[in-house]
């Protein structure tokens, strides 16, 4: 059976609605996937697991001095809690937290630059800053043409410590900073709560080496005002694509097909699939994911978190086929980060696109307009026609390893130092 664009681009427009972690309607999304695994002729099985999240019911930041002025903030999710009636401290921007930065922190309300990593946020727990503000956004945004997202204070930073948090548009921060602001009241209130996420996943057995399978990911959640068919109903409905080929086709290895929520809270799904089927990985020879496709411009690319071998011989195929992918080993920031944790290897398949070229991501501009049925298609042949080569090869032309430089960085990824050490200083 052929391909289409066209299929793909219809079952995408099905799921083009916000689907955040948990909440009812990734739960409607992952009905809608099901429903089509159906259609296909497969069971779909539909695996729930528990993430956490929180309730926001105070989040504002003040300027008391040199001027006066209140500020929209959101709370960081499952951060410290202010005073219901705020915490008054001295206001200080720490920029990007260097030394000086540090030393000049103690018991303020600092405002960081930009992106909260883990080293930034372990340098402003070390500070001993009273809270601390994020900015997020760019200077040519306005009110109406964007949105002010609500960050999480994930698990892996509340190692090192927790404090009140919040973040607030980047024209606004810039106001704060022009304005020489020296003292500020933060409110910051939130109660944690569990919600339920799900994996869906569908299995089509091989006819020849049962025992061997190849699994597809995809994530099928969005972020916060965003449609997310770039990011990613583009995966999850390639892979849909792909399994209607396998179903139609049999292949000898078995094949699993896996839509996993919560990908975007911090790989979520795939690390509760990999801890609810540790023992059945033994058979898992190899992960294949999808993460962003379907932009009219841009460029196809292949991370392969395996061996320079397996990279040559990915590279070589899409050379051979006259396929234009870049090939590259290294590890991707999506769904195959705990498969290669747990010793799968895995290739990311990601089309990327430009910020400015309409392949826009984690904001209210993934829509459906700066994608095509075209470009899905030429995505779906080219990782089909791989897929199809390794999943019916007479020998697995993949080593079932993760090599040590690949566990590196894997490792790195997970920040698995760090949080080494943030246990050893708990004790
Ligand atoms: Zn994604």
């Amino acid at each position: 059976m052929e391909i289409s664009g066209k299929r793909e681009f219809d079952l995408l427009k099905k799921i083009g609605f916000v689907r955040m972690a948990g909440t009812e309607q990734e739960k409607q999304a992952a009905e809608i996937l099901m429903e089509e695994v159906r259609s296909i002729g497969l069971e779909p099985v539909c695996e729930e697991f528990e993430i956490e999240d929180a309730d926001i019911t105070a989040a504002q930041l003040e300027i008391l001095r040199p001027y006066s002025k209140t500020y929209t903030v959101t709370a960081y999710k499952l951060s410290e809690n202010t005073p219901a009636e705020g915490l008054t401290a001295p206001f200080y921007y720490a920029e990007n937290m260097t030394d000086a930065d540090m030393a000049n922190a103690e018991g303020k309300i600092i405002l960081v630059n930009g992106f909260l990593s883990l080293d930034l946020y372990r340098k402003i727990v070390k500070s001993k800053a009273a809270a601390f503000i994020t900015m997020s956004g760019n200077m040519l945004e306005t009110e109406e043409n964007s949105d002010l997202f609500t960050r999480t204070l994930r698990s892996t930073m509340r190692e090192f410590g927790n404090m009140p948090a919040a973040n607030i548009r980047m024209t606004d921060a810039f106001d704060i900073v022009k304005n020489g602001a020296t003292m500020a009241k933060l409110t910051v209130v939130n109660t944690p709560k569990k919600l339920t996420s799900r994996n869906v996943i569908a299995t089509v057995k091989g006819t020849e080496k049962p025992d061997e399978v190849i699994t597809f990911g995809a994530h099928f959640d969005s972020v916060e005002f965003s449609t997310g068919v770039y990011d990613n109903g583009a995966g999850s409905v390639i892979n849909m694509e792909i399994m209607r080929h396998f179903v139609n086709n049999p292949p000898k290895r078995t094949v699993r097909f896996c839509w996993f929520g919560s990908e975007e809270i911090g790989l979520e799904g795939s690390k509760a699939f990999v801890r609810d089927h540790e023992e059945e990985l033994k058979k898992d020879v190899y992960m294949i994911n999808v993460d962003v496709a379907g932009s009219v411009i841009g460029y196809d690319i292949a991370r392969v978190v395996a061996t320079a071998a397996a990279t040559s011989h990915a590279d070589a195929f899409m050379k051979r086929k006259g396929y234009a992918v870049d090939v590259k080993q290294d590890i991707y920031s999506s769904d195959s980060i705990p498969f290669a944790d747990k010793g799968v290897p895995a290739i990311n398949f990601i089309r990327f696109g430009h910020q400015i070229g309409g392949a826009f991501i984690h904001c209210r501009n993934d829509v459906i307009d700066y994608l095509s049925p075209e470009s899905l298609e030429r995505t779906t042949k080219f990782i089909l026609d791989y897929s199809d080569e390794v999943i019916n090869s007479a020998v697995m032309p993949i080593d079932r390893t993760v090599p040590p430089e690949m566990v590196e960085k894997v490792d790195k990824y997970l920040n698995k130092k760090a949080l080494e050490e943030a246990r050893k200083d708990k004790k």
